[in-house]
């Protein structure tokens, strides 16, 4: 039975607490899905989010000026994460992707919130390059003014749902300065000529994944978000209001870990009684336990605070990120050990959830980037 307490904390409404039961409804309704065919799989879960209505919540109503709900957007990340990665990575690609234009978009650029919000169009976010990951403003990839129309030419790499997407936001040097001030963010159509998929990547937990290529696509001048210049700024206050969002899926991976463990310790037999009746078992659990309702506090904290009309949460985001993603990896661990050999064989939930949070530690800001950017803002005195 899942621990459902924190949703009587004070950072939630009634609605929250509807929306975290209707999802696990629907997670129970309707996953696993079939991962065969990854990029399948992807487009179906798209398709029936869309179409039950949950990726309302990626991004605001086109025609209205609601902003985004990070405590809802976080209680659907935690909830499918727990029962299924590909699903969390599928719905909150969307909120990603489409996150410029959400937070950035003329009235114009907004209509492609509707089809991100029904499922009918699948959103990319494409930020980084073989040379700058971390090294965000160090971007090479260029835009040309040629009349009313932008050139794009240049790479990107490790671009989730690169090659299924219909809507790739693509960050591009525009020259206005040099480093972060020369970078403009651009809605490029998945199909445009020019564009096309150089590298599929396969990683540890698979979901769809791609090098990709721009080779002189011309895109108009008003497929520009934001003023020319403003790419960086975009990006980092996309990822401000995502990053949380992050730390929620990391959160449902924790909490399914010990959920399992749980299961396991009562009923695993050995020496004459249970897992859970050895005193070193009963560490681990409390541990777990206890990373896992700091991580809450820490998610739902960045949440609240976005929520309540903080213009940044930079700080907050950031430590939610790092620590929950740090502790996830350390409960999943654990998880693993107190399962012993069945915790390493292929296909169990454990060895899954271990493979599973390993890139969260890594994209949308490395661990170390997350403790730069809240050193740097605890010295500035934030
Ligand atoms: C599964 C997956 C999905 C992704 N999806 C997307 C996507 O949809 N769109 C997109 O644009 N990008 C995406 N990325 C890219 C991701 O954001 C980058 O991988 C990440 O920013 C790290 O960049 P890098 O891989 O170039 O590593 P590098 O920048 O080379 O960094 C390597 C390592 O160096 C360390 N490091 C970095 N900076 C510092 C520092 N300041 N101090 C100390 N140590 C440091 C960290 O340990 C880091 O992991 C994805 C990556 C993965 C793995």
């Amino acid at each position: 039975m899942q621990d459902k307490s924190f949703l009587n904390w004070p950072f939630f409404d009634d609605r929250h607490r509807a929306i975290a039961q209707g999802i696990e409804s629907w997670c129970a309704a309707n996953l696993p899905v079939d991962e065969a065919d990854l990029d399948k799989a992807c487009r179906d879960l798209v398709q029936k989010l869309g179409r039950d209505g949950w990726l309302k919540h990626t991004a605001p109503d086109h025609e209205a000026a609601a902003p985004l709900d990070v405590r809802t957007l976080c209680l659907i990340r935690e909830t499918l994460a727990r029962h299924d990665a590909l699903a969390d990575f599928a719905f909150a690609m969307q909120g990603l992707g489409a996150g410029p234009i959400s937070l950035f978009g003329n009235a114009a650029q907004r209509q492609w919130l509707a089809r991100t919000r029904s499922g009918t169009a699948i959103a990319a976010f494409a930020l980084t390059e073989q040379r700058s990951g971390s090294d965000v403003a160090n971007i090479a990839m260029t835009a040309g003014r040629d009349g009313d129309s932008y050139i794009l030419d240049g790479e990107k790499t490790w671009i989730s749902n690169g090659g299924i997407a219909n809507l790739y936001v693509v960050f591009a040097r525009t020259g206005e300065a040099p480093g972060a001030r020369g970078i403009s963010a651009f809605i490029v159509p998945g199909g445009a000529p020019g564009f096309s998929v150089a590298e599929r990547l396969d990683v540890m937990s698979p979901h769809p994944l791609a090098r990709i290529a721009f080779d002189g696509v011309r895109v108009p001048a008003n497929a520009m978000i934001g003023a020319p210049g403003e790419g960086f700024k975009i990006a980092m206050a996309t990822l401000d209001v995502f990053r949380a969002t992050v730390a929620a899926a990391a959160l449902g991976f924790a909490r399914r870990a010990l959920q399992e463990t749980l299961k396991r310790a009562r009923s695993r037999r050995l020496f004459d009684g249970t897992l859970a009746d050895l005193q070193l078992v009963q560490g681990a659990i409390a541990e777990m336990a206890l990373d896992i309702d700091a991580t809450a506090l820490l998610v739902y904290r960045a949440a609240w605070a976005k929520d309540s009309g903080a213009p940044r949460v930079t700080r907050e985001a950031s430590m939610a990120k790092l620590f929950a993603t740090e502790r996830a990896q350390r409960v999943i661990d654990k998880a693993v050990q107190l399962h012993g050999g069945d915790g390493v064989r292929r296909g169990h939930i454990v060895e899954r959830l271990y493979r599973d949070i390993r890139a969260l530690r890594i994209y949308e800001g490395a661990s170390e980037v997350q403790k730069v950017v809240i050193a740097r803002q605890i010295l500035a005195g934030g």
